[in-house]
């Protein structure tokens, strides 16, 4: 796991540190964090995500001064709102790299103007898109913004029994891929498919949800999102994954048809690159309160030849904002880049009991409990 030294400090964190004021180097902190990135976005998140942790611990310290045991702590009252979360959270915003329209529109295919195309033949109906956003600012509020256009994009592995990549097996790859179809579109899965030469197959409309997500949590910079077929466009790639191997196996075809169908839908549906990820970056499992229930994509999604950003270090949200945890075979069966966005939720989550005089056990009662509330109205 990568670690942080100061040789990576920036002139950022340098003036930070010159300014004696916790809020104030904290409101400096998030104006350089909004401003454009000029170092790769991946170092940038992490060293923000240190710089932050800097000035919690900084902000933390005198309180924890005053704290003179956990189970003193646990035994105050409560705040009724906790710490706002969203100072942990400053992806910059991401736009969509170029406009994209639809050049032509078939009863069974469409095509757009950056080579996209899209078989329609199998597409099929489901239940209307109709979510509700949360706000991070107001997490008890009853309310929410209602949605019906989608707010990100999940992807997913299929797994498949495949054939040899060539072209003696050309047959059996187009059986393989379809009997993969009809069955994805029968239990309406997820919104599209993207087979090995690469054709990207519509199932569900993205008008309509799919099945695709389950128990799960993400956020971007003002809102959180649970259980996400509704909120969410699924994607998946048909590939096979070997026993014991962490890391997914898809082709070039299929990563360029990706890069494409991303662009149109980021371009249609304005959807921040923040909010494209994986699978196993957002199951939850509800039962144990654990992350990674599922961890298909958990290492080597191409996030950058799909021209997002390197997701797998954000924090992960059911951490930071519902106390999920996590053990170690989730490192082992999730890797090394997701097991880093989860210690840096769980690093915040330490530090925001601490802001709240509360133990860690008590916080994340206290978020367990928020999770089933708002699951439970988001059932309703
Ligand atoms: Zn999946």
């Amino acid at each position: 796991m990568r670690q942080i030294d100061e040789s990576q400090l920036t002139q950022a964190d340098l003036t930070a540190r010159q300014i004696p004021d916790p809020v104030g180097r904290l409101r400096y902190l998030q104006s350089v964090a909004s401003a454009p990135p000029s170092v790769s976005r991946w170092k940038s998140r992490i060293t923000i995500g240190f710089l932050t942790l800097v000035v919690l611990g900084m902000v933390a310290a005198p309180l924890s001064l005053r704290m003179p045991g956990a189970a003193h702590a646990a035994s105050r009252k409560p705040p009724s709102q906790p710490a706002l979360p969203q100072i942990l959270r400053v992806e910059p915003e991401v736009a969509p790299s170029a406009d994209v329209w639809s050049v032509e529109k078939a009863s069974d295919f469409e095509t757009y103007s950056n080579g996209l195309r899209i078989e329609n033949q199998y597409a099929v109906r489901h239940r209307p898109r109709a979510y509700v956003a949360y706000s991070i600012a107001d997490p008890e509020a009853t309310g929410g913004e209602k949605r019906t256009v989608p707010a990100g994009i999940v992807y997913h592995t299929t797994e498949s029994l495949q054939a040899p990549f060539e072209p003696s097996q050309n047959n059996l790859l187009k059986r393989v891929g379809e009997s993969l179809i009809d069955y994805v579109r029968r239990r309406q899965c997820y919104n599209f498919l993207i087979d090995r030469f690469g054709r990207v197959f519509r199932i569900v409309n993205e008008s309509d949800a799919a099945d695709h997500a389950g128990h799960s949590v993400w956020a971007d910079d003002r809102y959180f999102y649970v259980n996400l077929n509704d909120s969410f466009i699924g994607i998946s790639f048909e590939a096979q994954t070997g026993d014991g191997e962490t890391s997914t196996r898809v082709g070039d075809a299929q990563v360029r048809a990706a890069a494409m169908l991303t662009e149109m839908l980021r371009n249609r549906y304005k959807i921040p690159g923040g909010n494209c990820v994986t699978h196993a970056q957002v199951s939850v499992n509800p039962s144990n309160m654990q992350i990674g229930y599922h961890v298909d994509w958990a290492s080597s999604f191409p996030f950058e030849k799909l021209g997002l950003p390197d997701n797998y270090a954000t924090p992960s949200p059911a951490v930071s904002l519902f106390g999920f945890s996590f053990d170690a075979s989730f490192a082992q069966r999730a890797g090394e880049r997701l097991a880093l966005g989860a210690s840096n939720a769980d690093r915040e989550l330490v530090q925001r009991a601490q802001i709240e005089h509360l133990s860690l056990t008590a916080y994340r009662k206290m978020l367990h409990r928020r999770y089933l509330k708002i699951t439970a109205r988001h059932r309703g």
